[in-house]
């Protein structure tokens, strides 16, 4: 069994990047999945339990001093999804701000609080949205930490990494999108849609604003190269996608998903500005 010392975890305090770091510097985790319910299971949460829930996808039960939980997860949902949302409960149960709103002194977390992100401020944001961004910032800190990530961050931006990553850390390609192309050293933006209509766009801070936004149709997309739903870099037009086009040449690369669903992933080819850079 999994021995991990919970005092020193928790004196890194409510900080969930910390927490998650601490977990991982006693683990010495090798690569590969993750052991999230052994974490767990280590952490004194002595019961998981896996069960049909209906309009919640999981739950932490847990007395005020945080001695001991019980975390339970919806049954229904995907396996990289419900090691999401294992991890986020733990990350409440080892965040020693965090409360439940629950009257019955549970948390319960919804399909909604499990993609809140950290409001722009927080200062002024409800708790409760605060501490389930701290809980999905915890959750992918410990599923996917920076040294596992590492290895597929050279070269362009390119989503066949993401395809691999997700799969070998169990993540959903979502999470693993968003993962990559956080800690990716080249700015790249990413646009998540359904049937051609934009649900969301993630952007690394120096990559210029796009214009598409949620609720908007999207240009023509990439085809699949082959059946992995992956098609190939692509030339865009920086007319369809950038909000002040006229900025290097634009690559766009798309991943179809089932049901309609894609990630696309735009990015400057590095190559050529490159060229730009020595003509000057
Ligand atoms: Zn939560």
């Amino acid at each position: 069994m999994l021995a991990l010392d919970r005092m020193a975890i928790e004196e890194a305090g409510p900080n969930c990047v910390r927490l998650a770091a601490e977990i991982h510097d006693q683990l010495r985790h090798k690569g590969g999945e993750v052991p999230v319910a052994a974490i767990a299971a280590a952490l004194d949460v002595v019961e998981i339990k896996e069960a049909p829930l209906k309009g919640f996808e999981g739950a932490l039960i847990a007395p005020d001093d945080r001695n001991f939980g019980a975390i339970l997860i919806n049954s229904n949902s995907s396996l990289s999804r419900r090691r999401f949302t294992l991890a986020h409960e733990l990350g409440h149960f080892l965040n020693c701000w965090h409360r439940p709103e629950d009257p019955a002194g549970r948390f319960a977390c919804s399909r909604a609080d499990l993609a809140t992100r950290r409001p722009k401020s927080s200062a002024s944001a409800p708790r409760r949205v605060v501490q389930e961004a701290e809980a999905n910032r915890f959750a992918i800190e410990l599923l996917a930490p920076p040294r596992l990530i590492r290895p597929y961050l050279r070269g362009v931006p390119d989503l066949a990494k993401v395809l691999t990553l997700s799969d070998e850390l169990g993540l959903s390609r979502e999470a693993g999108a968003r993962r990559y192309v956080e800690l990716h050293a080249q700015p790249s933006v990413l646009v998540f849609s359904a049937a051609g209509v934009v649900r969301y766009v993630e952007r690394s801070p120096a990559f210029p604003f796009v214009s598409c936004r949620p609720g908007q149709r999207l240009p023509q997309l990439p085809s699949p190269a082959d059946a992995s739903g992956l098609s190939a870099h692509e030339e865009a037009d920086s007319l369809d996608w950038l909000a002040r086009p006229g900025r290097g040449a634009l690559i766009v690369q798309t991943l179809s998903q089932r049901n309609g669903y894609a990630i696309t992933l735009l990015a400057f080819d590095a190559a050529e500005s490159g060229d730009d850079e020595e003509e000057i």
